[in-house]
Formats: C-alpha cells, sequence, structure tokens
C-alpha cells in the first residue's frame, strides 16, 4: 500500500481579499514554521483576485504552502468573459483547482461532462485538480449516496489517463454537511470514500487507486477532523468556513498534535 500524505486544502470560497489574503497566509506560515511541519500538505484556495498576492509571498518567503484556484475554464483562450484558464493558473503556480465544488454545481450548472472537460484542462496545464463530489440530502435520504457519488466520479473522470488519474485529488462532499454544522459521521466518511476507491481501481486497476488521495469535506473543524482522518480511506480534508479562521485552519492541520 502507497503511503498518501494527507493534502488539507481551505476553500475560502468568495471571501478575504488580496490584503487578507497576506495576512493570513503570513499567519499559516508562522504557525507551522515552528516545527518542520511536513505530517501533512498544507494548501489555500483564495478567489482568482488573491493568487498573485499569495505567489508572491509563497514565492518570495519560500513557504512550504500550496495554493490553488477554486475553479478553471474548461477552454484554453477566447472569447469567454469572466472566465480562467488553464495557462493562467499555471502561470501563477497554481498547484490545485477545485472542479465541480457542489456550489458551482448548484449555481452554476456545472454538470459532470463540464467537471470532466475542467479536469483535462486542468491536467493539460500541469494543475492538480481536486474533483468535489458528494450527495444533497435527498439523495441521503434515500441511501444512494454511494451510487450518485460513484457516477460523479466517473463522470468526473471520464477518458481520463491512469497516469493522470493516480494524481487527482477527489474530495467527498456530502452537500448537506457544506456550511451547515453537520458533519457526516466517521463512518458515514468511510462508507464513501472507501467506496470512490473501490471504484477507481475497477477503473484504473489497485495500484492506481492507492496512490489517489480522497478528502473528506462538510463542517470539517479542529474537534472533529481527528475521528475522519482516523477512517483509512480519507487522506485529507476540504474546509471551507472553518478555514477562513487561521488559527482553526491551523489547528485541523495539526490533527495529530
Ligand atoms: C467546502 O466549501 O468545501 C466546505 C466543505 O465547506 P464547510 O467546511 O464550511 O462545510
Amino acid at each position: 500500500m502507497t503511503a498518501r500524505t494527507p493534502l488539507m486544502a481551505g476553500n475560502w470560497k468568495m471571501n478575504l481579499n488580496h490584503l487578507e489574503a497576506i495576512a493570513h497566509v503570513q499567519k499559516l506560515a508562522f504557525a507551522l514554521a515552528d516545527k518542520d511541519y511536513e505530517a501533512c500538505e498544507v494548501a489555500v484556495l483564495p478567489p482568482f483576485t488573491d493568487l498573485r498576492s499569495v505567489q508572491t509571498l509563497v514565492d518570495g518567503d519560500k513557504l512550504k504552502i500550496k495554493y490553488g484556484a477554486q475553479d478553471i475554464s474548461a477552454h484554453d483562450s477566447g472569447a469567454y468573459t469572466g472566465e480562467i484558464s488553464g495557462a493562467m493558473l499555471a502561470k501563477l503556480k497554481c498547484s490545485y483547482v477545485a472542479v465541480g465544488h457542489s456550489e458551482r454545481r448548484q449555481y452554476h450548472g456545472e454538470t459532470d461532462e463540464i467537471c470532466n472537460a475542467k479536469v483535462k484542462a486542468a491536467f493539460k496545464h500541469g494543475i492538480t485538480p481536486i474533483l468535489c463530489v458528494g450527495e444533497g440530502l435527498d439523495v441521503r435520504k434515500a441511501g444512494n449516496q454511494v451510487a450518485h457519488t460513484l457516477a460523479q466520479v466517473d463522470g468526473g473522470l471520464k477518458d481520463v489517463p491512469a497516469e493522470q488519474a493516480a494524481t487527482v485529488v477527489i474530495a467527498y462532499e456530502p452537500v448537506w454537511a457544506i456550511g451547515t454544522g453537520e458533519v457526516a459521521t466517521p463512518e458515514d466518511a468511510q462508507e464513501v470514500c472507501g467506496a470512490i476507491r473501490g471504484r477507481l481501481a475497477e477503473l484504473y486497476g489497485q495500484e492506481v487507486a492507492d496512490k489517489v488521495r480522497i478528502q473528506y469535506g462538510g463542517s470539517v473543524k479542529a474537534g472533529n477532523v481527528a475521528a475522519i482522518m482516523a477512517q483509512p480511506d480519507v487522506d485529507g480534508a476540504l474546509v471551507g468556513g472553518a478555514a477562513l479562521d487561521a488559527e482553526e485552519f491551523v489547528r485541523i492541520v495539526r490533527f495529530r498534535d
């Protein structure tokens, strides 16, 4: 079995301007520098308008914190007003990009086909996609969370070759747990994350499946992260609200301390 370094990523959503972003990343860097903190990989996903400032800080101070975007255009360039391309994100040295976050699916009509095109755009430009999947409350109540989520995995990774799939990050985020304070139980998280790894093994073989990092996201906080991270198929957390508080996010990152 491949050892997987946990990825703790903060999705800032539409919060923190570029000045606040600098102060926030400085706080994270300071709090994670007192010992050589390498137990986890740490990433922030700020709004597009913050990325240049974050890049300058991370590059200038040689910080280990990674950063990425919350969305990517499926197109490379052209008449797509308001869109940001993978080439632009790559130029800013983004390591990651979230694809298909439930808020993109809900408010911007992003289908699995669109997510698939965005996953491919990210890989084309050397950026690791964090493919977000997960069921809504109605699906959960009907007990169809596994089938629903696996269909999103299949759709998002359609025609993605094994060598790329081995590096993708998948974030299982039950929609009913996002920003609601409702956290899935560790067993709920493991049920679906384990099923995702099983599907990856069917699609690409066990060796590839064992390399993929699968995050849980949905009201993760310092108080609940350790139990979730103890699950065998959970390799990190995608953190929304709690990532806006630098001290809380550091406590989440240091869940093992
Ligand atoms: C998210 O936005 O991906 C998320 C998980 O949000 P929250 O932690 O606030 O539920």
